[in-house]
């Protein structure tokens, strides 16, 4: 019989930059975590966290906090660069690592009566001995919508967004009690003022900045006229799908949502 041979990656954060291997291409994605040796972290081997994958493959995270490692082996890398250089598969490992992180960082003490938390061994969670609160990571829904009407798609512009001059599809986080499509109804009409129809469902991604998970869906225009509301959006328009501004580049949903309807609309005029 032959022993199964783990591959081991290690997902070492400090600040919220990862560790690489000092000459790694980032398009070989998390593969080049393998390359990390537990020597370069000594000090941290104990807090390491167990990340279970599948039978062949172990993630460890390895949370320095505001520590910075010096090492002649390894530099650090924003998640912007993962979520730009590295494949989807090996970015979402990569973002489930980053969000244990936090998780840990921000569930030190319990939320209800104060106490020192501890690491629940078989299962991601922190308990609270004192009162028995238990916590998981937080996962944020978080809607995001491409409007469709004739050959037009309607793309706005956030404050943030402003500087770059960079347009996207809308999106908005999901509030309590409501459905992942009331929300897509209340943020459309929130943000610019028009009402949907057909909502359809497309795709998800999880976005660890820092633990949305993005729910995209197409819908068509249904009436109204496009009114920003002035603090989330400060410009929104309709484009026609064959003269475009600089919108999200295809790794990201809204990239996707994007693509998708302009072949929706392809379809329709063939
Ligand atoms: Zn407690």
């Amino acid at each position: 019989m032959t022993a199964i041979v783990k591959i081991k990656r290690y997902f070492i954060f400090s600040n919220d930059r990862l560790l690489v291997p000092i000459e790694a291409d980032l398009r070989s994605g998390v593969e080049m975590l393998a390359n990390l040796t537990q020597d370069i972290f000594t000090e941290y081997a104990e807090q390491t966290v167990h990340i279970h994958v599948n039978e062949h493959i172990e993630h460890h995270l390895v949370d320095m906090q505001k520590e910075i490692l010096e090492h002649e082996s390894v530099r650090s890398i924003s998640l912007r660069e993962v979520v730009m250089m590295m494949p989807k598969e090996d970015f979402q490992h990569v973002a489930q690592a980053w969000q244990y992180a936090v998780f840990l960082r921000t569930h030190q003490f319990c939320g209800r009566c104060g106490s020192r938390m501890d690491r629940v061994s078989w299962e991601m969670a922190m308990h609270c001995h004192t009162c028995q609160h238990r916590c998981y990571p937080r996962v944020s829904p978080c809607i995001i919508v491409a409007i469709r009407h004739g050959n037009k798609i309607l793309l706005a512009q956030g404050e943030r967004q402003k500087e770059s001059g960079f347009f996207s599809t809308l999106a908005g986080f999901v509030e309590s009690g409501e459905t992942l499509e009331e929300a897509v109804h209340r943020e459309v009409f929130e943000e610019v003022g028009v009402k949907v129809k057909n909502v359809e469902y497309f795709n998800s991604q999880p976005w660890p900045f820092p633990h949305s998970l993005m729910v995209g869906y197409l819908a068509e225009y249904d009436s109204g006229d496009i009114v920003v509301d002035g603090k989330e959006i400060i410009q929104a328009d309709w484009f026609d799908i064959d003269n475009l501004p600089v919108v999200p580049p295809k790794f990201s949903i809204a990239g996707r949502l994007i693509e998708e309807t302009q072949k929706r609309m392809l379809e329709k005029s063939v």
